[in-house]
């Protein structure tokens, strides 16, 4: 979670980045284990693959499946655990490579982000791209795809292209015929009702929105929806890098359920994700206003939720047992930590009220 401030930059027809990790829990994972690069590899959360390699996506395996469901389509696969505490390391040191190369850095998730270089040209853009990409193989051992639009979306339509490991570029005047011809699918951030309405309108492709009146657009998926479609179409879309200024919350994470872990305890858990994430509070120079623990329940159930503000200096693990102790805990799945309302240390936080 991060908080967005001013300072944005763009648009200003200045190429952007698009800088996305490939399949990157399970490279994370395969980082000690050259012997499993070639071979068919998972890794696993709470009995759901959270990532799979490329020698397992060709054999049918995806993320968010089963694992009995990925094991069905790829017999000998490698199933090994989400590296909770790595993932979370990597990816801190990925966003502090960001950061060295950009002058605006928008996180999309753990692992992508929109970057603003400040390339002058094309060249220049696609040249720092190749050494960031370059920098990340060499310091974290992990490779990302990067994609070079005019806009966020060309951006991640070619990072998406570049995948693995690649670099892809979508120039100004390429960009008409490819936003004519776009299965309106593969536009970012468009839902499946949407989808469904849009395909009631016989409108598949963005090109097909020249021959649909806006106002049957505007009537079926609502007015927002028709300004984001005819921006899109128009490529007046969102080219606007949002930097953030810190982050609004960090966590720590970790599965019981593990297939070469051994059972902690919840509160043996519950103290090695508190120390996890303050360690990494404390190398960002951030302190906390609060405490989020999540409970994932091993019978499958909703997780739940317990949380307790403070002060910055308190002792956060001692309050994480004490929020463990306030009722009973069910036989746990899993276990998060969250510090929130993350302010520079030192510093109050900014309150709006
Ligand atoms: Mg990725």
């Amino acid at each position: 979670m991060f908080e967005s401030r001013a300072g944005e930059t763009g648009p200003s027809g200045r190429p952007l980045l698009h800088v996305d990790a490939d399949c990157f829990f399970a490279a994370v994972a395969l980082r000690g284990r050259p012997d499993l690069a070639r071979r068919p590899v998972a890794v696993v959360n709470h009995m759901f693959v959270a990532s799979a390699n490329y020698p397992a996506r060709r054999r049918g395996v995806r993320g968010g499946t089963t694992v009995a469901e990925a094991v069905h389509a790829c017999p000998g696969l490698v199933l090994l655990d989400v590296p909770h505490a790595e993932v979370e390391e990597v990816s801190d040191a990925l966003f502090g490579v960001f950061h060295r190369f950009a002058a605006a850095v928008e996180p999309g998730s753990v692992e992508e982000a929109f970057l603003d270089v400040r390339a002058g040209d094309w060249g220049e853009a696609a040249r720092t791209a190749q050494t960031l990409r370059a920098q990340v193989l060499l310091e974290l051992g992990v490779t990302v795809s990067v994609g070079v639009g005019r806009t966020k979306l060309m951006a991640k339509l070619a990072s998406r292209a570049a995948k693995p490991d690649g670099l892809h570029l979508i120039e100004p005047h390429h960009e008409a015929e490819l936003r004519a011809g776009l299965p309106i699918s593969r536009v970012w951030g468009i839902g499946p009702k949407t989808l469904t309405r849009l395909a009631n309108l016989d409108v598949h492709r963005l090109a097909d929105l020249d021959r649909v009146p806006r106002e049957a657009v505007q009537r079926l998926c609502g007015t927002t929806m028709a300004r984001r479609l005819t921006q899109i179409r128009n490529g007046t879309d969102d080219a606007v890098v949002r930097p953030v200024q810190h982050r609004e919350s960090l966590s720590a994470e970790v599965s019981t359920e593990g297939y070469a872990r051994p059972d902690h305890t919840p509160a043996a858990m519950a103290r090695l994700c508190t120390e996890r994430v303050l360690r990494r509070a404390e190398k960002a120079g951030l302190s906390g206003t609060g405490i989020l623990l999540t409970l994932q329940p091993r019978d499958g159930g909703r997780p739940e939720r317990r949380r307790q503000s403070g002060t910055p200096g308190d002792g956060w693990v001692h309050t994480a047992s004490a929020l463990l102790e306030r009722e009973p805990v069910p036989p746990l799945a899993g276990l998060r930590v969250t510090l929130t309302g993350l302010a520079p240390a030192g510093q109050e936080p900014e309150t709006l009220f």
